[in-house]
């Protein structure tokens, strides 16, 4: 077999998935893995889409896929959109190609016609399990006669295409699991085509490795036991002197483990790609934190850029163990990379997420981006997702008419809120400066001490008065940014409520 050099520069890897549902975090980390591997070594990222499949494939996952990889930043070499010599990158454009070679494969004797019905695929079975065979085709229809094939189409049968898996060990050296070998009992012949001609993926994805000069798939473990079948299928390609002539180096990533140790699926929320863009994850802290499912820089690194995963990354560094996916340090990765922006760029943002609350207007106003140049600096350091922000601007960006105090915050108004209320207003009426320090004075002067009271009894009124919650960014600052006016409306409305 003739292997691919990893230090060549002619690397090219692929990110194939198939476009049903919604994208999720496993398919995510295989399209990082293989994008850091291939900038690594300036090789090519190939973005293919395996769409063969027409009654689950659909229009909408497909946009969904391009749109996740855009929002992500992993930008391919060649694929959809950007096209590449290769083309086209969607397989459900290639069918031509596929019936072509099949015919090829058929020819050479590497597939034979199948005639099987399920029942007798269901007895074929039935007769392994009885004579503890490793299950799988018995190869009935491998050698048949050319009268034989006659007598089964004059009877009306339709045939789907198989290989002829070669009888003999398969092995290869797994750049992520070391040497692998399958037996052939545990590899049977396989169908690579349909009755009605639909190419099936044991064939299209291999054939377009080769075709594509793919040196090195790296991919999903749950995929292992397909990889004896592809290595005979590479074989048989370059016998019939079809795509490369190279069989690719095979890495298997390691399984990504949800809670209570069991396989991360498609169907846990924390999964879906989509629930993290829209709760505000940045696609650096993500991807960060992907990273780090199977793969580390070293020396307990644990934050890094995407440029300085290409820069780092290494097939030798990729852990055969399963990586166990835990949302907190995944938000917390993501808290470490809001706080590393700018307030200038956290302010971009943030934009998408304040305008689709009705907080801000698109484009923004004077007034609201005055607003956030004082405020965001004060929320900065404790956010950990960026639609927390709507929670924490809220009070500062709403219309007066459309603020109010949380309903669930009303009972800590009390009559003792009332006597606040009331001293505290009066204080910040006499105030000529309306600035945070002079705000902090009168109130610590008048409310804390004048009453008698500990800060926190004497500032939650005034912060629920004020920002309608009693979690707010730093009380002083917010009152100062939405002026006196606002802030002892505010209050007179909130005392008015107590009664
Ligand atoms: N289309 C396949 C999938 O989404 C690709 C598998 C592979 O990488 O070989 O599972």
């Amino acid at each position: 077999m003739v292997m691919p050099d990893t230090n060549a520069s002619t690397v090219r890897v692929r990110f194939c998935p198939s476009p049903t549902g919604n994208p999720h975090v496993g398919m995510i980390r295989t399209a990082l893995f293989n994008w850091a591997f291939a900038r690594h070594h300036q090789g090519t990222f190939i973005f293919r889409i395996e769409d063969t499949d027409a009654s689950r494939d659909s229009d909408a996952s497909y946009e969904q896929l391009l749109d996740s990889m855009d929002w992500l930043g992993l930008t391919w070499d060649e694929g959809p959109e950007v096209g590449g010599p290769y083309g086209p990158y969607r397989q459900s454009e290639r069918r031509e190609i596929y019936t072509d070679v099949a015919q090829r494969l058929l020819a050479a004797g590497h597939v034979y016609e199948c005639f099987c019905t399920p029942e007798e695929l269901e007895a074929d079975r039935e007769r392994a399990r009885s004579q503890n065979r490793a299950p799988g085709y018995s190869r009935i229809c491998r050698h048949l006669s050319t009268a034989q094939i006659g007598a089964h189409r004059a009877s009306g049968r339709t045939s789907v295409l198989r290989f002829a898996m070669p009888d003999e060990e398969i092995t290869w050296d797994d750049l992520v699991r070391g040497p692998l070998s399958f037996r052939p009992e545990f590899v049977p012949d396989y169908v690579i085509m349909r009755a009605n001609g639909d190419p099936l993926y044991p064939l299209v994805n291999p054939l377009d490795d080769s075709l594509m000069h793919v040196t090195h798939v790296l991919r999903g473990e749950d995929l292992l036991s397909s990889t004896p079948r592809q290595i005979a299928m590479h074989s048989a390609l370059a016998d019939i002197g079809v795509g490369s002539g190279l069989t690719p180096a095979f890495g298997h990533l390691p399984y990504v483990m949800g809670e209570g140790n069991r396989k991360l699926s498609k169907r846990d929320p924390e999964s879906s790609l989509l629930m993290y863009r829209e709760t505000g994850y940045l696609p650096e802290g993500l991807l960060n934190y992907l990273a780090l499912l199977g793969w580390s820089p070293g020396e307990d690194r644990e934050f890094f850029s995407l440029a300085e995963m290409a820069s780092l990354f290494s097939i030798d560094r990729v852990n055969a163990s399963p990586a166990r996916f835990d949302i907190k340090k995944c938000t917390a990765i993501n808290a470490d990379w809001i706080r590393h922006l700018s307030h200038d760029e956290l302010i971009i943002r943030l934009m998408p997420y304040l305008s689709e609350a009705g907080l801000i207007a698109q484009p923004m106003t004077d007034g609201q981006r005055e607003v956030l140049v004082q405020a965001v600096p004060l929320i900065a350091e404790r956010l950990e997702v960026l639609t927390q922000a709507v929670g924490m601007l809220g009070f500062l960006l709403l219309a007066e008419g459309d603020f109010a105090i949380e309903p669930d915050q009303r009972e800590h108004l009390d009559d003792s809120a009332a006597q606040v209320l009331d001293t505290a207003t009066q204080a910040l009426e006499q105030l000529t400066e309306w600035d945070t320090e002079a705000i902090q004075g009168q109130l610590r002067a008048q409310v804390v001490e004048g009453l008698g009271l500990k800060p926190k009894h004497a500032f939650t009124p005034i912060r629920i008065a004020v920002t309608g919650r009693r979690v707010s960014p730093p009380l002083f600052e917010s009152m100062e940014i939405l002026g006196r006016e606002r802030c002892l409306g505010r209050m007179r409305n909130a005392r008015l409520q107590i009664g």
